[in-house]
């Protein structure tokens, strides 16, 4: 159960993308006597309303124009990358390559799109702390932060891998991972966007995201982080619909009428992004009831 000072520790802290702040700043960051380790918790949650947009296992051909796109409408996004996806069923670009690291850096330069932590190889289960650093590495040189978030392979963690993933040394930047790691930040809301049978049939897969994010009221958003791939053409379809390439490429598309990201705007979802002090106190809190 959690703490009654918890939540209002965390509906305090609360802000929307189109308050100054909320992305993790050199400003917020600077409190040292912040916990800033990766601990345990799954429990994040975002107020009712709210979704956060999150994509895994790039970078790919896609990502640095979606997020171009989503910062011209203001509707920020967190990109869990890999530094080299093993699992090769999506379009891929490495983050160790030149065109990888380029993506890295422009993505850096928003200001409200977020690079992230997903690991090295993508191996399932992977929570080790050597699986994290080469990720760890390419994000510090390419795009310095005061704070990244963590989501490991899966979403698996457990408690007993704290420590070690905290107390290792990242290589070559000479500071503890859990000094510049926060999370893990797991989801809410997923509809397989990586599967066969959503590939085969869209607009099913897009009645269950929009269903499971807006609840059972229209009109009244439930929200939630929601969980898509940045590696799948029929992920661009489903949450622009299906001209998502014209979408993607025209710099002054608006979202379209034919889109997730419309349904989710008509129920009254309001995309924001989570201050890094706010994944901490919800993981803090999470932590001191082990
Ligand atoms: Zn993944």
């Amino acid at each position: 159960m959690k703490s009654k000072r918890s939540l209002t520790l965390i509906g305090a802290a609360w802000c929307t993308v189109f308050l100054t702040g909320c992305i993790p700043s050199q400003k917020t960051s600077q409190t040292e006597s912040l916990h800033s380790d990766v601990l345990r918790a799954k429990s994040f949650k975002l107020k009712p309303g709210e979704v956060l947009l999150t994509f895994d296992d790039g970078p790919s051909e896609f990502t640095l124009r979606l997020a171009r796109f989503l910062e011209r409408h203001k509707i920020p996004a967190i990109y869990f990358m890999n530094y080299h996806n093993r699992d090769k069923r999506g379009s891929f670009r490495f983050m160790d390559t030149p065109e990888g690291e380029s993506i890295v850096k422009d993505i850096c330069s928003m200001s409200t799109q977020l690079v992230a932590n997903h690991g090295d190889f993508h191996d399932k289960g992977s929570r080790k702390p050597e699986d994290f650093m080469r990720t760890a590495e390419a994000l510090i040189r390419l795009c310095p932060r005061p704070n990244y978030f963590l989501r490991t392979p899966g979403g698996t963690w457990r408690a007993s891998e704290k420590k070690p993933l905290n107390d290792a040394v990242i290589p070559g930047v000479n500071k503890r991972f859990g000094d510049v790691f926060i999370g893990p930040m797991n989801w809410d809301i997923t509809g397989e966007d990586w599967s066969r049978e959503c590939q085969k049939d869209i607009t099913a897969c897009r009645r269950s995201y929009v269903q499971k994010t807006v609840g059972r009221e229209i009109q009244k958003c439930a929200g939630g982080i929601m969980l898509f791939h940045d590696v799948y053409a029929s992920t661009m379809k489903l949450i622009l619909g299906d001209n998502w390439e014209h979408v993607l490429d025209n710099p002054k598309s608006e979202i379209p009428v034919e889109s997730m990201l419309f349904d989710l705007q008509m129920n009254r979802c309001k995309f924001v992004m989570p201050t890094a002090e706010q994944i901490r106190e919800a993981n803090v809190s999470e932590d001191a009831q082990e």
